[in-house]
């Protein structure tokens, strides 16, 4: 179920259908940009004693099915009763492929839409899909992009004022991928975070995958001791997290969101490199503290 929310222009879902009631677990999700198969397993699952509970997480993401980058993640804290809640900034309209037979355009952006809600309810989140245009409108000059981001920045800092994440996630400098959306949502995260001294300070993560050994490691990924909260999720969470990339119809075939799904049972962890909110300060840039003690 849907409400419009017509002071913020959002769409939001108030999906408060966690968790339940996902029978049958099948494959698994990714999307137009990585992820993570790692070497890593590990069947432990969050160390503390934190009460899940009370929390709230955020992720905030560019396309309908970049999701599927945190998917057992958001499935995992759901399952533990924690408030799950997906940002969306595009409509995806532009994302063709030669196979699902829809055009870009006002329809293939419906679609997604659908596809979008039925992937936030598999996880139990609740959607704020924003009806930005996929490359926010870039092709169209500096005014229409500065047009477009703005908006996100405005909504995004809406959206957390209101609900009060304790953790936002999202992509890092590489998105990922590439994608400039991509990179643009992560950007803009941070941006929003940085730019006040919120009430209530979340924490900010971003989504890695290791690279070390890879060839391209210049273009993907990130350097593996970078990544250094590394949160486990069990196999009924990969589950979840795969049927919800099922739901993505129109961009993954089933065939592919199982393979996907077995990676992500095989290695039972996302990666995460933790924005580091400023702690020591200095009179010049050499005095500061490095900030690689753990590494270094
Ligand atoms: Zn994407």
């Amino acid at each position: 179920m849907s409400t419009y929310n017509k002071k913020n222009n959002l769409f939001k879902a108030d999906s408060r259908q966690r968790r339940y009631n996902i029978l049958s677990y099948a494959l698994l999700g990714a999307m137009c940009l990585f992820f993570s198969f790692n070497t890593l397993s590990c069947t432990s699952e969050t160390r503390n004693n934190t009460n899940i509970e009370d929390k709230t997480i955020l992720g905030v993401w560019a396309h309908p099915d970049d999701e599927t980058t945190s998917g057992p993640v958001f499935a995992k804290y759901a399952r533990k009763g924690a408030e799950v809640i997906l940002v969306i900034a595009t409509d995806g309209r532009l994302g063709v492929n030669d196979w699902s037979g829809y055009d870009a355009g006002d329809e293939l952006a419906a679609v997604r839409r659908e596809e979008m809600q039925c992937a936030a309810d598999v996880l139990g989140a609740d959607l704020y899909h924003l009806e930005y245009e996929d490359q926010f409108r870039a092709s169209e000059g500096f005014h229409a992009f500065i047009e477009q981001s703005r908006g996100f920045l405005d909504d995004l800092h809406d959206i957390i004022e209101e609900r009060q994440p304790d953790i936002i996630i999202t992509f890092g400098p590489d998105g990922g991928s590439n994608h400039i959306d991509h990179r643009i949502a992560g950007a803009t995260a941070t941006q929003v975070l940085l730019s006040k001294d919120w009430e209530k300070k979340p924490s900010l993560f971003f989504a890695g995958s290791p690279n070390a050994g890879s060839d391209n490691y210049r273009h993907r990924g990130v350097y593996d001791e970078f990544l250094t909260v590394r949160d486990h999720y069990t196999d009924e969470d990969a589950d979840v997290a795969a049927e919800a990339a099922k739901c993505h119809a129109s961009q993954f075939l089933p065939e592919r969101v199982d393979s996907w799904a077995e990676g992500w049972r095989e290695s039972g962890v996302s990666y995460f490199r933790p924005f580091e909110a400023p702690g020591s300060q200095a009179d010049d840039l050499f005095s500061y503290p490095s900030q690689y003690p753990e590494i270094r």
